[in-house]
């Protein structure tokens, strides 16, 4: 009898059952991973309540170790069975104009688009073969063109579970916002993203670091000063933009990373808060006006964003792989395959736990 393989399948709204999926063939050019970890992310918990009506494996944060492989792709990949990786959430294909200049993760096959199937960890339907696109799984598919990053054996897997979030920590707070020495870097939300952003900051040299949240993120307050946060708002008692003023002598911050995943506000405080020359960075503002008065002369660049290039995910590697900053922190709660709802549920807040989930990840050999 075949080998079976077992996984957390998103079947309706709100609704995650575990199914038996059969092991797919490898042949040269493909492979298979046995899951380590695998993290759940904030977009989780939005296609988690909206069921895109049809039956899928989630999971897309996905750490593990190479089970199967073919010739080819062990020497496209430079790895071997036996070796831990990370695998990207995109599955490109290549050959587009985003391709090809290196911006894979904007690729239409990789996008959701009406009327297109997604091909995209944790999204694609378990229609296309061989169904293993999720990582709350014990097993991943990985065909030719998945995009794959070693790992070393001495990192803990709860912490590389936050590869994707120290990814775009990277590419939101440095790489696109300009967090360097001298400069003072605001990020709204600390949340995963937001404490990931802390680490890229200070990565970066960031000279003032000031993360802004709610009464509710007083753990998660702690847990950026640890990071390397030289200071912490809560916007509930305090006044960001006089705060932000307040440390900065009147400059204002450089660098605003949004992350805020909503409040009413915070576009309008980033852009009070920005310095006459800055950059806002909305990489997750939830859904309000940008507003385009009031805010006195200033050159202030707002970028729109979207996931992690290449690089973003080799810096992140790297920075944990350092061992320098107390990642375990951030990686809060773990789950098994048969926990899945309650994993989502809790980090969305929904089971009481506002404020005590930071990252959750799914553990599926247990
Ligand atoms: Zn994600
Ligand atoms: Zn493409």
């Amino acid at each position: 009898m075949a080998e079976k393989v077992l996984a957390a399948t998103q079947i309706g709204s709100k609704k995650i059952e575990v199914r038996q999926y059969l092991m797919p063939e490898i042949s040269a050019d493909d492979a298979l991973v046995k899951m380590e970890i695998a993290g759940i992310c904030g977009s989780d918990i939005g296609s988690y309540a909206q069921y895109p009506g049809e039956p899928r494996i989630t999971g897309h944060e996905n750490v593990g170790f190479i089970a199967k492989i073919g010739g080819d792709a062990a020497r496209r990949w430079g790895v071997k069975e036996g070796d831990r990786v990370v695998v990207e959430q995109y599955l490109p294909c290549g050959n587009c104009r985003w391709c090809r200049i290196g911006e894979y993760r904007l690729c239409d096959q990789t996008d959701k688009l009406p009327g297109r199937t997604i091909l995209r960890y944790g999204n694609t339907p378990v229609s296309v073969s061989p169904s293993l696109w999720g990582g709350f799984s014990q097993y991943l598919y990985l065909p030719a063109n998945a995009i794959v990053h070693k790992v070393p054996a001495h990192v803990p897997a709860k912490e590389a579970a936050l590869f994707v979030s120290l990814a775009n920590g990277m590419q939101w707070a440095y790489l696109q916002g300009g967090a360097a020495p001298g400069k003072t870097v605001v990020i709204q939300g600390p949340g995963q993203m937001g404490l990931s952003s802390v680490v890229a900051s200070k990565e970066a040299g960031a000279a003032c670091i000031i993360v802004s949240g709610l009464a509710k993120d007083e753990n998660r307050f702690q847990v950026a000063r640890k990071l390397g946060a030289h200071y912490t708002v809560n916007v509930e008692q305090e006044n960001l933009t006089e705060r932000v003023k307040e440390i900065t002598g009147g400059h204002g911050a450089d660098v605003v990373v949004n992350v805020s995943r909503g409040g009413q506000d915070t576009v309008r405080e980033a852009l009070e808060i920005a310095a006459k020359i800055g950059t806002i960075v909305l990489a997750g503002p939830g859904n309000q006006q940008i507003p385009s008065k009031g805010f006195g002369r200033k050159l202030v660049t707002m970028k729109w964003v979207q996931g992690s290039s290449f690089t973003a995910f080799e810096l992140g590697l790297q920075v944990m792989a350092s061992g320098r900053y107390p990642l375990g922190g951030i990686s809060t709660h773990q789950f098994d395959l048969n926990h899945v709802n309650e994993a989502i549920r809790s980090f969305s807040g929904e089971e009481g736990t506002a404020g005590e989930v930071i990252h959750a990840s799914i553990v599926p050999q247990t």
